[in-house]
């Protein structure tokens, strides 16, 4: 089956690719292989610099991809710049810390001489999605390649333009050759890529299906996995909120991406105190959105990524409408070529409709009404999902102690949650497990090796 990219603000095909057939698969797989112990064994500060020079590349031909990115997923071409030097600040953020978060570690042990080291697996493969096409993939390699693993891209099949720039890229600062390479594959080839010998360990960011079935792939084969899932991360707004705050920063965090992100706040739960005053604000905010060509400056809203996608999100809103939740906006696809969506707003979204039990990837806000502070807890924690949350109120010690009460990765309090390369970034339950990013994000895919001297 070709992988086709499309353009999701128009519908016109852009290209389709072939896929590889075995014996390409095989060289690539044989590439990576013969380069790892030559990049294993090249010096820290070589792999460094590589990185900065990656950085490099990316920045100087940032409007080049960012153009390639918006045409090829539709995002906002103002979040493609953006994305790009996100993936240039993560690059030069491993290049700086690497070698320290890699430096062997004194292990206290009484007689014995004891030291912890982090060496290289080998070959690690990612599997990555198309919400975010340039992010998510360096995010998972620079700090794999800083580890000395060589890589391998799965990426997802409506963005192989931009898999094939990010190859570019490496290739470009001077990676050697089969440092990093893209597999131009489909999913169905991702069991025989993980049961490879030659590949050591697996990470993939996406739906929880793709992750169950890699995980159950890489338990067959007893390789380590690293899974970044979905999320249904809840918002929660208590009564000493500053409403005016938390509601732009609901609107970016629900409404960028065409609401495509696996850390997009998704159900917003609300005290009675501030219903009124929060829906008052997220309405206004909503009819302000303005959904366009995403290569345009004026438009705030971006079509979804696929025009599939869009008419799954409009059958989750619609069986929840016919569940009892109420449509307050939206809620229903925009006419128009291309895989468009109303930004919208669902109350009254309660236990038993799709959208209190399922994640919502699109423009689509969920409010639940929580009685008070302890059920607004409960409401929050009742998810299958377990990645990001985020707590709002004036008073920093009720705020703390609610945040410390979520089941979750990471919890912000009075901020949007948020990647950033300093923290380390996942989540439990069918959110995933694994970090990545910061210190943990280096130290996934690295034999964590006792070396005792008597
Ligand atoms: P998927 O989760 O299906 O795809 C993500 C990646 O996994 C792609 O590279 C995909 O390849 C691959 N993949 C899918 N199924 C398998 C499998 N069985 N074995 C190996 N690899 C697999 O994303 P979709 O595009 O289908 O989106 C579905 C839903 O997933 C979304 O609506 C959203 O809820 C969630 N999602 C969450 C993301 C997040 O960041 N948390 C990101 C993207 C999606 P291919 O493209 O070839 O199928």
């Amino acid at each position: 089956m070709p992988l086709s990219s499309v353009n999701p603000a128009n519908g016109s095909v852009l290209h389709v690719f072939e896929t590889w057939a075995r014996p390409r698969i095989d060289k690539a797989l044989g590439q990576a292989a013969r380069m790892a112990p030559e990049w294993r064994d090249t010096p820290l500060d070589q792999r460094a610099g590589l990185l900065r020079q990656a950085a490099h590349v990316l920045r100087h031909r940032r409007d080049h991809f960012a153009v390639m990115m918006t045409q090829e997923m539709g995002k906002l071409l103002t979040e493609s710049r953006a994305e790009i030097e996100r993936c240039a600040l993560v690059c030069e953020y491993y290049a700086d810390h690497g070698a320290g978060f890699l430096a062997e570690e004194p292990m206290p042990a009484g007689e014995l001489d004891a030291r912890l080291m982090f060496q290289p697996l080998g070959t690690i493969l990612g599997v990555m999605p198309w919400n975010f096409p340039f992010w998510q993939v360096f995010r998972f390699a620079a700090p794999t390649l800083m580890a000395g693993n060589t890589v391998l891209l799965k990426h997802a099949s409506n963005v192989s333009r931009c898999a094939l720039a990010i190859e570019e890229v490496f290739r470009d600062a001077g990676l050697p050759t089969g440092t990093f390479q893209t597999l131009m594959i489909t999913s169905a080839e991702v069991q025989r890529v993980i049961e490879d010998p030659r590949v050591h360990g697996v990470t993939l960011t996406g739906g929880d299906g793709a992750g169950r079935a890699v995980a159950a792939i890489a338990g067959g084969v007893l390789k380590p996995c690293v899974l970044e899932l979905g999320g249904s991360d809840p918002f929660v707004v208590l009564e000493d909120a500053d409403l005016d705050e938390a509601v732009s920063q609901a609107l970016v965090s629900r409404y960028r991406n065409a609401g495509q992100s696996c850390i997009a706040a998704k159900r917003f739960i609300l005290v009675p105190a501030v219903v009124d005053g929060f829906l008052a604000r997220l309405k206004d905010g909503v009819a302000d959105l303005k959904p366009g060509d995403p290569m345009k400056e004026e438009s705030t809203l971006a079509p979804m990524a696929r025009a599939d996608l869009r008419d799954e999100l409009h059958q989750q809103v619609q069986d929840s409408i016919a569940e009892g939740a109420v449509p307050v906006m939206g809620c229903q696809p925009l006419p128009g070529k291309g895989a468009w969506y109303a930004p919208s707003i669902l109350d009254r979204v309660v236990p038993g409709t799709r959208a209190y039990q399922e994640e919502i990837f699109g423009p689509v806000a969920c409010i639940l009404r929580a009685t008070d502070e302890e059920d607004a807890l409960r409401l929050a924690n009742d998810t299958r999902f377990g990645l990001g949350g985020s707590v709002w109120t004036r008073d920093r010690v009720r705020g703390e102690h609610f945040a410390r009460r979520m089941a979750c990765g990471t919890a912000f309090i009075n901020a949007m949650v948020k990647s950033d390369p300093r923290l380390p970034f996942g989540g439990i339950r069918d959110s995933g497990f694994g970090r990545e990013l910061a210190r943990a994000g280096i130290r996934a895919f690295t034999n964590a090796k006792t070396l005792v001297r008597r």
